[in-house]
């Protein structure tokens, strides 16, 4: 920045009740806010209509906690696949690093749901009493039935828009077909039959979506989100970020009789950035923690720009190398390549490994009780609990053999077990060593799973053992 430049981050009074200084932006038509629509109405309708997406017969995008299955298009993982999860968060923390190092706050402006639920809430106020300033006015009036009856009609919308945000939200969880399946008449109200713990979801998250859309909104994003706090770490020299040229705009001032426009730099102090703005800003005032990144604000002041006869780019996206130093920023640059690498292994192993996975598990536990025992036929007893799981998306049929081995002979209930998709099955097993032959201590012995078309197999290897006798 300039030495001129005021570089202020102000410090907010905490209060997370936006309500008690309530933003009223005036909505804005721009490329930028193009983009922005676009970008949000395309994020929110993904977010309502995945869960209704079915894949081989099952909803696609399905995390069902309570059977501790995770099914994502054609996978299915299980708890103990939890690392997968984990790499996936991974790999979009460092996305969201990369993005911002390169475009700055650009997920806050144009996918973060805290924006798009904000503005949707904003636009329904709008919609029912007006644009910016009838809902000043709006607020200033006295207490009245029309008053009473357009702020029920916002917070009736509101609750609507945060029912229908809650049970998607739970659907991801339970399930479409669970959630909507069955519905009782409570006096002449068709509410759904749901289970306590749907109830309590969907109560929470519907409170949620309420409290931060229609009363928290900006004050999220200044008080809480620590994204909008870490930031500043991210950003360097040639980050993008909304920018308002100061050594352009300053001494600003509105163009009234008498004044030499040769005088005043290109901002003629309309107010319009600020009034766009859905934080409440000045981006006059340098670069700011509530600032969103939306570029609400680029777009009022090319607008003016071009009523006024000036170029467009007062405000603009820049880069503090290309404002303040007057120099070309540098979009290739070794932060960038680091983050980029480090993406591209984290992927490369993920893809590797989802595709080396076999979508068949076992496991072999032992019986805890007792290490060993001597039945009838004087043979050696271990028993254990075999544990099978069916990853794919179809019925298979799995047999179950030990691998070959002097004295050693398996037996099971069935050795062919047919799972159906997802299906897990705890059978117990037993394998008799002939004392003769088994060598006294501990044997490795090898369990080969496969299924009826040899397309999918998996060992599992565990010990025999003559202790305890
Ligand atoms: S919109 Fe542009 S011209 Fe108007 S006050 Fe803001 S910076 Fe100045
Ligand atoms: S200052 Fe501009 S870019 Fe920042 S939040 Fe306000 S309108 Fe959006």
């Amino acid at each position: 920045m300039s030495a001129s430049q005021p570089n202020k981050i102000p410090v907010q009074q905490i209060d997370l009740d936006a309500t008690k200084h309530r933003v009223h932006p005036r909505f804005v038509k721009g490329f930028y806010q193009n983009i922005r629509v676009v970008s949000m109405y395309a994020l929110l309708a993904a977010f309502l209509l995945l869960p209704w997406l079915r894949y081989n017969g099952r909803q696609a995008l399905w995390f069902d906690v309570p059977s501790q299955h995770y099914y994502i298009f054609g996978l299915t993982f299980l708890t103990q696949d939890f690392y997968f999860i984990a790499a996936f968060a991974i790999i979009a923390a460092f996305t969201l690093f990369m993005v911002t190092v390169y475009a700055g706050r650009v997920w806050c402006g144009y996918a973060c749901p805290q924006t798009i639920w904000t503005h949707m809430f904003q636009y329904v106020e709008k919609m029912v009493i007006g644009d910016r300033n009838k809902r000043i006015k709006f607020d200033k009036a006295p207490m009245g039935p029309k008053k009473i009856a357009k702020r029920l009609l916002v917070y009736f919308i509101w609750l609507v828009f945060s029912i229908i945000t809650a049970t998607t939200f739970v659907s991801y969880v339970a399930g479409t077909d669970y959630l909507y399946h069955s519905w009782q008449m409570i006096g002449f109200i068709p509410l759904p039959d749901w289970p306590t713990w749907v109830w309590v979801s969907v109560f929470i998250f519907t409170f949620a979506t309420y409290a931060n859309a229609g009363y928290m909104r900006e004050q999220m994003c200044v008080q809480i989100c620590p994204y909008g706090r870490f930031q500043s770490v991210m950003f360097d020299k040639d980050t993008l970020i909304v920018s308002y040229d100061y050594d352009r705009g300053e001494p600003r001032g509105p163009r009234k009789k008498g004044t030499n426009p040769d005088d005043l730099g290109d901002c003629i102090e309309c107010q319009m950035c600020v009034q766009v703005c859905p934080t409440g800003i000045d981006i006059r005032d340098g670069l700011q923690v509530a600032c969103i990144q939306c570029a609400a604000c680029v777009d009022a002041c090319n607008e003016i720009m071009d009523k006024v006869g000036y170029p467009r780019g007062l405000i603009r996206y820049t880069t503090e190398r290309q404002l303040a130093e007057k120099e070309p920023s540098r979009v290739l640059r070794p932060r960038l390549f680091a983050y980029l690498a480090l993406l591209t292994v984290l992927c490369g192993g993920v893809v590797y490994a989802l595709t080396d996975r076999v979508p068949l598990e076992i496991d072999i536990s032992r019986d805890r009780n007792q290490l060993s025992s001597m039945n009838a036929q004087g043979m050696i007893e271990n028993s254990y609990i075999v544990k099978l799981t069916n990853k794919t998306q179809d019925a298979h049929t799995y047999n179950i053999s030990l691998e070959p081995q002097d004295g050693l002979s398996l037996q099971l209930r069935f050795n062919d077990v047919p799972l159906a998709p997802g299906e897990s099955f705890n059978m117990p097993a037993s394998v008799y060593g002939d004392p003769a032959v088994v060598e006294s201590g501990q044997t490795p012995i090898t369990l080969n799973v496969v299924s009826e078309d040899g397309k999918y197999q998996v060992s599992k290897q565990n010990v025999f053992t003559t202790q305890g006798q």
